[in-house]
């Protein structure tokens, strides 16, 4: 609490627990995904500016640091693009100053054909980009994206940016069903991944409520045929029901419960009420949807969580 750029520690499957810094205000990005669990995109831009106050994070991360707790990565994410912010560089380089917390950052990937960005991540110690598509009109269709974006620019962008990097790379790919899971599509996505070379490929798919409906997931059964042709390389890192879960903070989980139990509330009431950064409270959302104590619920067009 109190802090506005710096949220959890958050258990994260991809990577334990991640201490998030969020770079960029509420839905700044360059996509607008149909499967977002953050919901609309309210600002789709390109433009490279300091959209949070450089020393301000960088304050808060060091008191975040110093309180404690277990903390596997010091992750930039948040609720849009964090490369999107103009001085990520220097922040990497601050606190890789400071503490030997390796540092990730989760981004789309979409900015890594220009030069400064590459630059600006090569102190990273893990770059987490996602790939959705190769065809152009299916990368239209999943991601949204900026008009003068292409997803032919952005994978040369990614095999640029793996020749400079000396850091590994964990390659998102996230599939929706019926809109990225044809076998020809994925044959595309495959020569694709070979020639950006990232050090492991995480498979996921959509199960956290998406911004669109129509999103809908892959059994765990497609996506282990899909597995396959990956390779030893490739993990599939989607949650389904049974899987082993990282530990959470019962206490949290149980305001959030409570809080739901009172009546219908949407993602920013609880945010409001508790403090906690909207990325944190989707973890703990899901995992209490999981347990089916709580059900997601559409009135017009905001979406509401209330008990079962
Ligand atoms: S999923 Fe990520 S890249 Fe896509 S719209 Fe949401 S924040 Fe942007």
């Amino acid at each position: 609490m109190g802090s506005k750029y710096v949220y959890g520690p958050v258990p994260s499957r991809r990577l334990g627990f991640s201490l998030g810094v969020d770079l960029v205000p509420f839905k700044y990005c360059s996509y607008d995904c149909i499967y977002c669990q953050l919901g609309k995109t309210t600002k789709k831009t390109l433009e490279r500016k300091e959209y949070a106050p450089t020393e301000k994070i960088l304050k808060e991360v060091k008191i975040a640091l110093n309180t404690g707790g277990r903390t596997d990565y010091l992750t930039f994410s948040g609720s849009g693009e964090p490369t999107l912010h103009s001085k990520i560089g220097y922040m990497i380089k601050q606190l890789k100053g400071i503490t030997a917390i390796p540092l990730a950052v989760l981004t789309n990937g979409s900015l890594l054909f220009r030069s400064d960005v590459q630059s600006d991540l090569l102190s990273a110690d893990v770059i987490l980009p996602t790939l959705c598509a190769v065809s152009e009109k299916i990368f239209i269709k999943i991601n949204r994206n900026h008009p003068l974006l292409s997803i032919g620019t952005i994978i040369q962008g990614m095999v640029d940016f793996r020749r400079r990097y000396q850091g590994k790379i964990w390659l998102e790919i996230m599939l929706v069903k019926g809109i990225n899971d044809s076998e020809s599509e994925i044959r595309k996505i495959k020569e694709a991944t070979e020639k950006i070379a990232p050090d492991k490929i995480h498979l996921n798919t959509v199960v956290r409520p998406p911004s669109e409906k129509y999103a809908a997931p892959l059994s765990y059964k497609q996506l282990q045929k899909i597995k396959q042709s990956f390779g030893d390389t490739c993990e599939i890192i989607a949650g389904f029901k049974g899987k082993k879960q990282i530990s959470y903070s019962h206490t949290k989980e149980n305001d959030i419960l409570n809080l739901i139990k009172r009546r219908p509330v949407t993602l920013d009431d609880i945010s409001h009420v508790t403090g906690l950064h909207k990325n944190e409270l989707l973890k703990y959302l899901e995992r209490l949807k999981t347990k089916q104590k709580i059900k997601l619920t559409q009135h017009k067009a905001q979406k509401y969580y209330e008990v079962m």
